[in-house]
């Protein structure tokens, strides 16, 4: 027997159109890619439908972002005091430098309590916007059907038939068959927040955006880390200056990285608390810890959930092929996120899922645009990035022009006892228009937004140099790079 919903209570907004059927869309995975999309599609009239097997907010919300950057921010602090006494800050009847200790419970606690509660915001702002809620494990019954075989809170399956379907499943974390994570010893970045002691010894296996994020909290929140990574460097995808950079940073804060190091395989040998990780390399070289992440990659949720068969087309990698406004090869049905590899970001994601409800609901739409893309790395510092990277500018033949500053010549960097960091940017040597950015500080994610607009708007250096920046301060290094590439180009 199948059981099929109640239709939502349409907008009060949507008076003019009583007469017609609301277009019913049906959304699997409610991530940033599927719950955006979600609140688009509404205000456009929609019937919306939202089908989840794990909580609103997805993987983002509630085990990704959220967590992560909680998690940050506590050892965020921790690299704050270490400048404590440079700053001549001192804590009554306690000897400098400061010791800074954690209670991981407390700190883990804090990251679930926040994610839970971020993920109870957005239901209720959905049920607000009459956003039907499905929760259990969606599948495509073709181009233009879903069914959640065991929905929660029913005892039959659930049949949604869709004039649009939107698929936003996101990814999950690589598993090594030769690695697999057990919760207490070896973890993914998912399971990592059950510890409630710090790790003796963690050892962190992929140096790629996940694993230096975690790689760097750990080891500011008094943990001794091995970085191991198969590459050169750490983050080999960015920007050689600031991966560089943050590798320095990593070592001198006593990190071990052993990179051109392949992780082959990872055991557990003992028991209880005399339990120690064992993790062989490539080399046959054995790197012992107490604790292991695997942070290797992610792989797109999009098996065994009818998708070809509906005509939806995947990459060889299991993504699924979509285009500029997010249609997949079959007709009706859009995706958007993770699950497209298009850019592994909760904007990007976002940004997909109202483009697909504005293509589907025929509102007023732009392709998506990739060349303007910021995007952060939270690490101390961080490393934030917009437009064309120098790799891509290489890789294509453009004509650019380089310049940067180190933070250390900025005042306000000065006063604060900031050290590493630089502002670097890309611009065309003749037309002088903005090409791209790096900014490596702290919170180069809010400092990389004048940068943003310049590429998004094509603003030239000059543009950049004539605007007024605030003194003392790290946005007048932004300022100052740009006045430098006007000297040059003279
Ligand atoms: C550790 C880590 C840190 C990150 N930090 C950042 C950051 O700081 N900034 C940033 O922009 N990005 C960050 N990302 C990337 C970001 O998490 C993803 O890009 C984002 O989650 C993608 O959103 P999504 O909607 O595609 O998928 P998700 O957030 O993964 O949501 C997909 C949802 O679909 C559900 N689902 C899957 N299959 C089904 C099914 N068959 N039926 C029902 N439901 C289903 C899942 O349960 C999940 O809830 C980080 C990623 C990781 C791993």
């Amino acid at each position: 027997m199948t059981q099929t919903p109640p239709a939502a209570p349409r907008p009060s907004s949507d008076s003019s159109s009583t007469d017609l059927q609301a277009t019913r869309i049906v959304i699997l995975g409610g991530g940033p890619g599927g719950y955006e999309a979600a609140l688009v599609a509404r205000r456009l009239g929609a019937d919306v439908t939202i089908v989840e097997r794990q909580g609103m907010g997805g993987a983002a919300v509630l085990t990704d972002v959220v967590p992560s950057k909680t998690l940050i921010a506590t050892a965020e602090w921790m690299t704050v005091a270490e400048t404590g006494s440079e700053l001549g800050i001192k804590v009554s009847g306690l000897s400098t430098p400061l010791r800074l200790d954690v209670d991981l419970a407390a700190v883990n606690s804090r990251v679930m309590a926040l994610a839970a509660a971020q993920s109870a915001d957005i239901r209720a702002r959905l049920e607000r916007e009459n956003v039907r809620i499905v929760l259990g494990h969606g599948r495509l019954d073709g181009p233009s059907r879903v069914v959640v075989d065991s929905p929660v809170g029913a005892d039959a399956p659930l049949v949604l038939d869709a004039d649009v379907i939107l698929v936003s499943t996101g990814a999950t974390p690589r598993i090594l068959d030769s690695a697999v994570p057990d919760g207490e010893r070896i973890f993914t970045w998912t399971q990592i927040y059950n510890l409630t002691e710090l790790p003796e010894k963690l050892i962190v296996v992929g140096s790629g955006v996940t694993g230096a994020e975690f790689a760097g909290a750990y080891n500011a929140l008094g943990c001794e880390v091995v970085l191991i990574s198969s590459r050169d460097r750490v983050l080999p995808g960015e920007d050689a200056d600031a991966a560089n950079l943050i590798e320095e940073v990593f070592r001198g804060r006593g990190m071990t990285v052993r990179s051109r190091s392949r992780a082959e395989s990872a055991r557990v040998v003992g028991s209880g608390a005399d339990a120690r990780v064992e993790v062989t390399l490539s080399d046959g070289s054995i790197v012992e810890g107490s604790h292991l992440l695997m942070a290797v990659g992610s792989v797109p949720s999009t098996a065994g959930i009818g998708l070809e068969e509906a005509g939806v087309r995947l990459t060889p990698s299991g993504h699924i092929e979509v285009d500029k406004v997010s249609r997949t090869s079959a007709r009706g049905v859009y995706a958007a996120g993770d699950c497209t590899g298009v850019f592994p970001l909760a904007s990007v994601a976002a940004m997909q899922g109202r483009v697909a409800m504005s293509h589907a609901l025929g509102d007023a739409v732009a392709p998506i645009k990739l060349r303007t893309v910021a995007a952060n790395i939270f690490t101390a510092p961080e490393i934030a990035t917009v437009g064309y990277s120098e790799k891509k500018l290489i890789a294509q033949g453009s004509k650019y022009l380089t310049t940067i500053l180190p933070l250390s010549r900025n005042p306000r960097a000065k006063m604060l006892g900031i050290r590493d960091g630089f502002v670097k940017m890309f611009s065309h040597p003749d037309a002088g228009v903005v090409l791209g950015g790096v900014v490596v500080a702290p919170r180069a994610s809010e400092l990389i937004f004048p940068i943003t607009l310049a590429v998004e708007h094509r603003l030239t250096a000059d543009d950049v140099a004539e605007a007024f920046t605030v003194y003392p301060s790290l946005s007048g290094s932004i300022a100052e790079v740009a006045r430098m590439s006007h000297h040059v180009s003279e």
